[in-house]
């Protein structure tokens, strides 16, 4: 009986040990996104392809980029255009930064979800405002 309270304790203070740590992590960086590929702790990594795009939607947590790449007809002997839409996870950090109409930088990470297995990298050019 003194063993399973023993270990009943030690339990609870590891617990609490592990919520202190994670608070002064998120007090020091600001971003509590657990997916975020600089702050978070689910180590998400940036690997693989990079596509650059212009944003067409911007959702919590998520974006939308469309970029056009060529394909030759050979019949033809032409070039067409076509277009690829990515779906890319937005981090917290980065939120504040991304607006419809931006070209923004993705690169290639795990999956997400079923759609998700793309990172926003950087911003590389802010939308020009009409005036
Ligand atoms: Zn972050």
């Amino acid at each position: 009986m003194v063993k399973k309270t023993e270990k009943k304790i030690m339990a609870k203070e590891k617990t609490q040990g592990t919520g202190k740590v994670k608070k002064v992590v998120e007090t020091a960086i600001a971003c509590k996104d657990r997916l975020c590929p600089k702050h978070g702790d689910r180590k998400l990594k940036m690997r693989g392809r990079v596509f650059q795009g212009e944003v067409i939607r911007v959702l919590p947590g998520r974006v939308t980029i469309q970029f056009e790449r060529m394909i030759k007809l050979p019949k033809y002997e032409r070039y067409e255009k076509r277009k690829t839409k990515v779906h890319a996870r937005l981090p917290d950090c980065m939120s504040g930064d991304v607006v419809v109409g931006d070209l923004i930088e993705i690169a290639e990470t795990r999956p997400i979800s079923k759609m998700i297995h793309f990172v926003v990298a950087k911003v590389i050019k802010v939308k020009e405002k009409k005036e």
